[in-house]
């Protein structure tokens, strides 16, 4: 990962109360020693409901992961009802935000263009997009998977300036790997993580590229995290049905 600092980030999901995440947290500070946080950053991204509860937590005590959260309205304040903008999330010193999950794009039918207005939105805040990318098991089959992200990535990024490229965090996701516990192997891991790493080059040049992070996500358990962050341009993991029991999590951003 040359120098770029991983990064481990636990997508809840629509997952545990305000009470049960201020619970979980204050379990994961015991199980994950401060000397952890030197090698790896941890991020939680709980549901809207637990923010501001996560973000006293970490605040109150001092702990040291950082928190995010799994969605943003494109939009900075007006008539969308439900939905949370840029401006709200920055207030709740949101580090991180979701973007482009294959969860919203298939049960919201976000597309590329409704992706690229959330990136802007969440970069026109100062958040850092977790920008998520990957193809279906038809596409994979057919080999078609590196040319699917790419173009999933350069569509995300459109009108998005180099220096917001150079924070920029994504994370390649195989569909048929999440919540499967079919993982990709490192191989094809690192495979679409280079070939995003290439197109953040040609996009932007190498001095982007190379500080832009690049996660994988899709089942990745404290069993095989070890291996796939191992990978040169695999710089971290989003982890969702892992990220759930505190002591799982622990073990797996200590192993990272
Ligand atoms: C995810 O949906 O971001 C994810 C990686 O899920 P899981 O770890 O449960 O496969």
């Amino acid at each position: 990962t040359s120098g770029r600092k991983p990064l481990i980030a636990g997508n809840w999901k629509m997952n545990l109360t305000h009470l049960e995440a201020i619970a979980f947290l204050q379990k994961l500070a015991y199980g994950l020693p401060e000397k952890y946080y030197a090698k790896v950053e941890v991020a939680v991204l709980p549901p809207f409901t637990a923010i501001r509860s996560v973000q006293t937590v970490i605040d109150g005590d001092g702990l040291l992961m950082t928190h995010g959260a799994q969605d943003i309205s494109p939009h900075e304040s007006g008539a969308y009802t439900g939905d949370v903008s840029g401006p709200m999330l920055a207030k709740l010193m949101c580090r991180y935000v979701v973007v482009g999950h294959s969860e919203r794009r298939a049960y919201h039918h976000e597309d590329d263009a409704v992706v690229n207005a959330k990136v802007r939105a969440a970069f026109a805040s100062g958040i850092t997009p977790i920008l998520c990318v990957g193809e279906g098991l038809d596409v994979r089959e057919a080999g078609e998977h590196v040319g699917h992200c790419t173009t999933q990535l350069s569509a995300a990024l459109e009108k998005v300036t180099p220096e917001q490229a150079a924070t920029l965090v994504v994370a390649y996701e195989p569909i048929w790997a999440i919540g499967t516990g079919r993982v990709a192997g490192a191989g094809d891991a690192q495979e679409v993580c280079a070939a995003v790493r290439g197109t953040l080059g040609k996009l932007y040049g190498d001095t982007v590229a190379g500080s832009a992070r690049v996660l994988y996500g899709g089942s990745v358990k404290s069993g095989n995290v070890g291996e796939i962050v191992a990978e040169p341009d695999v710089d971290g993991a989003l982890v969702g049905g892992a990220s759930l029991d505190p002591d799982e999590f622990a073990k797996l951003c200590a192993i990272a």
